[in-house]
């Protein structure tokens, strides 16, 4: 199965348990717009080598589109589409003005020198530029982007424009046009709906034993907030491999090691394991915070994790799923445990329209009661359908947009 096929089967199921009309089905179920492009970018030896890149627009029915840009060698257009349907779903389960929108660059990020990357990064907004715009689409980062690219994205695209433009890109640098609390609110927002979700079972959150696969923006940041928080991170992960010592370690050692080594693998005194391993390891939260597809019908079952936080997008199939209700695992699901990520970027984006910057408390005051109402929603819809969370959160979504789409007369 694709990866779009994945987010079909989400959408199809939720769609059974609500008994959505099937005009409505049939409508989120193709994504609106759908563009490739090849940029060609002048490596630093001369030669010209041409990049292909997607940008795809899932659903503008709640707000103009929002999503990352992702470089990574294995984007494909389905998996963009899904993502960027997961983006309209996400958007709605948190209740913000959006759609869902996303994209990606086939690319080695990790063989691009600076210039290569600057490059490429001006040569596809520019490529992309005639459906992008504060108005209409805004792109942020994703795997393997980050503030410098969205800096890139909105200086190549002012200077189309002919005019200062920042809100095409929300994930900027603080000195331009950044949002404070945006680098850390993936990982903050989904802290706020775990804690949540604990006080509400009585569960005391200090000692708990968190496994973090993943050590980028969503993993880095969850496992030094969840530590700080007084839970205990016995392993993490990296592209490279995992760490693990039972009696807990502290992340924010990990990430100066990583950062001056390359490595979370390089940090000593800790047992080196396989990523394959680290998700396996008996635990209390297993926060996935890296790509898709981690869990699935083939080791789903060995999975120990009492609770699951899914920081990255789309890291258990259909099937994988399906085993861990069975066992009871309970998944606190994408596109409501990541969704501090767009929520801040709405709130960065609201700030560069108005030109006037909040502080970090503000931000963490707004954030905070928007991640916790759409998990009690979620819930609601959880005990109304005696479904699993995923499944809530979807119906949630979908409901939201059928209803917008049904006072826009578009079915
Ligand atoms: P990132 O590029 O900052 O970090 C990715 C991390 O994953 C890196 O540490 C990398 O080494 C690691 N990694 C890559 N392949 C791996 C593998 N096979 N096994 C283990 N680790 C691996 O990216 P990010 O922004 O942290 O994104 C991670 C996930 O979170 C993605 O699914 C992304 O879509 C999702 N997400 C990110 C944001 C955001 O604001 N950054 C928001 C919502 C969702």
């Amino acid at each position: 199965m694709s990866l779009f096929e994945n987010t079909l089967a989400q959408i199809n199921e939720a769609a059974g348990i609500m008994q959505l009309d099937e005009n409505i089905k049939e409508v989120i179920s193709h994504p609106k717009k759908m563009l490739q492009v090849s940029v060609p970018v002048k490596m630093d030896d001369g030669k010209v080598k041409v990049f292909k890149g997607y940008r795809v627009q899932h659903s503008d029915v709640r707000g103009p589109c929002k999503g990352g840009i992702r470089y990574h060698w294995q984007v494909d257009i389905e998996e963009v589409k899904a993502l960027a349907t997961w983006m309209s779903m996400k958007c709605a389960v948190v209740n913000i003005p959006y759609g869902g929108g996303k994209g990606g660059v086939e690319c080695n990020p990790k063989e691009l020198s600076d210039a290569e990357m600057e490059r490429l990064s001006r040569g596809y907004i520019d490529a992309i530029s005639q459906i992008v715009g504060p108005e209409l689409d805004i792109p942020a980062p994703d795997v393997y982007t980050n503030a410098q690219v969205m800096a890139w994205f909105a200086d190549e695209f002012s200077k189309i424009k002919g005019k200062p433009s920042i809100g095409v890109v929300t994930g900027k640098p603080l000195e331009f046009g950044g949002s404070l609390g945006r680098n850390t609110a993936t990982a903050q927002g989904g802290v706020y709906v775990l804690l949540k979700y604990l006080r509400d079972n009585d569960i005391d959150p200090k000692g708990l034993k968190v496994v973090v696969q993943g050590f980028g923006n969503a993993g880095m940041f969850g496992a030094t907030i969840l530590h700080k928080e007084g839970l205990k991170i016995i392993g993490v992960s990296d592209s490279k491999g995992g760490i693990y010592k039972e009696e807990g370690f502290d992340p924010n050692a990990v990430f100066d090691v990583k950062k001056s080594k390359g490595s979370v693998q390089d940090f000593e005194g800790v047992e080196k394991i396989t990523n394959e391993e680290l998700i396996e390891k008996d635990c209390d939260v297993l926060v996935l915070a890296a790509l898709e597809n981690q869990v699935h019908k083939d080791n789903a079952q060995n999975i120990k994790g009492k609770i699951i936080l899914e920081l990255a997008n789309g890291p258990i199939t259909p099937e994988g799923d399906e085993i861990l209700v069975k066992n009871e695992i309970e998944v606190i699901p994408d596109i409501l445990a990541n969704a501090g990520g767009v929520t801040v970027s709405y709130f960065e984006w609201v700030q560069n329209l108005a030109n006037f910057y909040w502080t970090e408390e503000e931000v963490q005051q707004k954030l905070k009661p928007i991640m916790e109402k759409a998990l009690a929603d979620v819930l609601t819809m959880k005990n109304k359908y005696r479904s699993s969370m995923r499944q809530a959160a979807f119906i949630v979504a979908i409901k939201r947009i059928e209803d917008t789409m049904k006072l826009r007369g578009i079915v």
